[in-house]
């Protein structure tokens, strides 16, 4: 499955996440449990990596106290930090207290043959389709995969206003229930890993534009500097940003992107060979800004036939679909009204060998041309309507 998997892969723009470790240990033929209860687990793994978060700040702004800084702005405190080496291995050495105290992710949230359609799971992340991950770690994300682990038992979501919730997601720093991750004012701060060339940088920074450009302004991207405080914050979970990668992934892989949340800085992750491709940059982004795959709306079957066989592009159910496109607290999928064939979130049209056809036909059996090379006027005003 996995080979004919990767035959193909290089056809489409953006695929499978998963590293080549997990790939191994997914041959072994040992099923994978998930673990009882995981949905609590995970809200109790939240909690605590909240209350760690807290501590560690406070245990920060102590020091910078006592080192007279905390009066000072970030900028100030950064500058201090930069002629303090003291500061700095301050801040660092509870940076690792946190990585070392923080809960792991759980390893398994669905038994191994039990994963809802649509979803993949890895030891770190559920993944939705092949390149938009969900971090297990992240709290900001507990909620919702509690509730996707939950209406796969059968149970219903859990009351997001309930007081088990608000006691968990209450903090002095203002940490919400989170159902809504909507950059603040559509403002994505990005940091380029210094892999990066000039002439790299400077196409990602022209095609994210166009999402600023298409719609009308809604959202901006801006470069974060280089700050020994901001990159603290960062790195415990109270500020996020955007960190662009340039990663040899595994082969076909073009891009891949995590959540953001409060748990360190999310990351898109290009290949070599498709970080100066249009379509993956401004796709990969398209995940950053809220959006999921077009083909994977759990309406599609009335627009498409998916031709291809196994989890790849299997739709999400309505029922978990839900709880991940934006907008779930709604409690409804909040998607346009017309099926965009040439979104840029859609994944693009491939001849599949193995099955001796396309992935994607129309309801007659019809070839179709799918996944646009520039962001729709549907994908536009869907990020009009969402920031
Ligand atoms: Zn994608």
């Amino acid at each position: 499955m996995k080979k004919i998997f990767y035959l193909f892969a290089l056809i489409a723009f953006t695929l499978t996440s998963c590293d080549k470790n997990e790939y191994s240990a997914d041959a072994i033929s040992v099923p994978k449990k998930a673990v009882a209860n995981a949905e609590e687990v995970i809200l109790s793994n939240a909690e605590k990596t909240i209350q760690i978060q807290n501590d560690i700040l406070s245990k920060a702004e102590n020091y910078l106290g006592k080192m007279n800084a905390k009066g000072k702005s970030s900028i100030q405190r950064a500058k201090m930090a930069t002629d303090s080496t003291a500061i700095i291995e301050k801040l660092d050495s509870l940076t690792e207290v946190f990585k070392n105290q923080r809960p792991a992710a759980i390893e398994r949230l669905f038994d191994e043959n039990d994963v809802p359609s649509g979803l993949t799971e890895t030891n770190q992340f559920i993944v939705v389709g092949d390149d938009n991950l969900i971090d297990k770690a992240d709290p900001e994300n507990a909620l919702m995969l509690s509730n996707i682990v939950r209406v796969s038992k059968g149970l219903g979501p859990i009351d997001a206003t309930s007081q088990k919730v608000r006691g968990i997601f209450k903090s002095k720093n203002g940490f919400t229930t989170s159902d809504d991750k909507r950059w603040d004012g559509g403002k994505i701060p990005y940091q380029f890993d210094s892999n990066i060339t000039e002439t790299e940088r400077t196409f990602i920074r022209t095609s994210y534009n166009d999402w600023n450009t298409k719609s009308g302004g809604k959202v901006t991207f801006s470069e974060v500097s280089n700050n020994w405080w901001d990159n603290f914050l960062y790195a415990i979970g109270f500020k996020c940003f955007v960190k662009i990668k340039k990663e040899t992934l595994d082969a076909g892989i073009a891009g891949v992107a995590n959540g953001c949340g409060k748990s360190g800085w999310a990351w898109i992750k290009y290949s070599p060979t498709y970080i100066s491709s249009y379509r993956t940059v401004v796709h990969e982004m398209g995940h950053k800004l809220g959006l999921q795959h077009e083909h994977q709306r759990p309406d599609r079957d009335s627009y498409l036939t998916v031709n291809k066989t196994g989890s790849q592009y299997n739709k999400i159910e309505e029922k978990y679909a839900r709880f991940l496109w934006w907008r779930w607290k709604t409690r409804s999928v909040t998607y346009s009204s017309t099926y965009d064939y040439m979104s840029i979130m859609h994944y693009q049209n491939g001849y599949d060998s193995s099955i001796g056809n396309y992935w994607f036909t129309n309801k007659s059996g019809g070839y179709l041309s799918t996944g646009g090379t520039t962001i729709s006027d549907v994908d536009a005003e869907f990020i009009k309507t969402l920031y």
